[in-house]
């Protein structure tokens, strides 16, 4: 069976996003055909070496979003990622030529998903009510803005950007770059893309293991992996992670500073 991945019209930022979220309508329409051989192609040369593994420079949201669509191509017996010109349609001249198996790369148990009876929904797993989007998902889910909301109530200027994003990556290229002391500008740098993480983790925990995200969870791994991220600046031994998690609007507003620790000097 073959799917061409053609561009899904959508609200997708760029072309490149609009092409993988092709990709990844095609797998999910081959999950819900029930389908066990599939070649997938597509005209993006990026996206499909991207699929096969190949180094190439995809923006970060159409990589999350090729992520995604691998890890459901998991429950397909086989499938080819299979690249093909746009006016080319010798698909099997192709599959010949470029044919790229992913198999058992990773997916293990999650094989077979529609057999084992796993309801793959366009719905968004975090809040079941909306349809799936990278910006709904990251963004404007109802669990994310209570999320977004918590993490960002000592700054309504930055939260209000937040609610009126209309692409992730316009919002993350523009997050502002805070000055004051060196933690609170590294937890601002960190902050978007903790948050992101944080939340495609959650959303496939429920996705494949059905477990319902908690947002006072959620917000902890944040300033976990924000805390994380730090470690590779020494100025960190001055604070402790306890700061991110009982002062967090002083961490953002720069108001917990570093302790000196006693050298004995003097
Ligand atoms: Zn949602």
């Amino acid at each position: 069976m073959f799917i061409a991945a053609g561009s899904e019209c959508g609200n997708a930022g760029t072309s490149q996003e609009a092409e993988c979220r092709g990709i990844h309508a095609a797998v999910t329409k081959g999950i819900r055909l029930q389908l066990k051989n599939v070649v997938i192609e597509s005209d993006n040369k990026g996206a499909i070496e991207y699929l096969q593994g190949k180094p190439s420079n995809l923006s970060w949201t159409a990589s999350i979003i090729l992520d995604q669509a691998k890890h459901l191509s998991c429950s397909f017996n086989s499938v080819i990622f299979s690249f093909c010109y746009r006016s080319g349609n010798s698909s099997a001249h192709i599959i010949a030529s470029q044919r790229m198996r992913i198999h058992g790369s990773g997916c293990g148990p999650k094989k077979n998903l529609v057999h084992k009876g796993f309801d793959i929904s366009s719905l968004c797993p975090l809040c079941n009510l909306l349809p799936e989007s990278t910006v709904h998902l990251f963004l404007h889910c109802p669990l994310m803005l209570e999320l977004w909301t918590n993490l960002l109530s000592s700054d309504e200027q930055i939260l209000v950007k937040v609610y009126e994003a209309d692409s992730v990556v316009d919002l993350f290229r523009n997050w502002p770059v805070k000055s004051g002391n060196d933690l609170m500008v590294r937890v601002w740098r960190y902050l978007p893309y903790a948050t992101a993480w944080v939340a495609w983790k959650h959303r496939n925990n429920k996705v494949f293991n059905n477990v319902v995200p908690e947002v006072r969870k959620m917000i902890l791994e944040i300033k976990a992996l924000a805390w994380y991220w730090c470690g590779i600046w020494g100025g960190r031994k001055g604070y402790s992670f306890r700061d991110l998690v009982v002062n967090w609007e002083g961490v953002l507003a720069g108001a917990v500073t570093a302790r000196v620790a006693a050298t004995g000097i003097g």
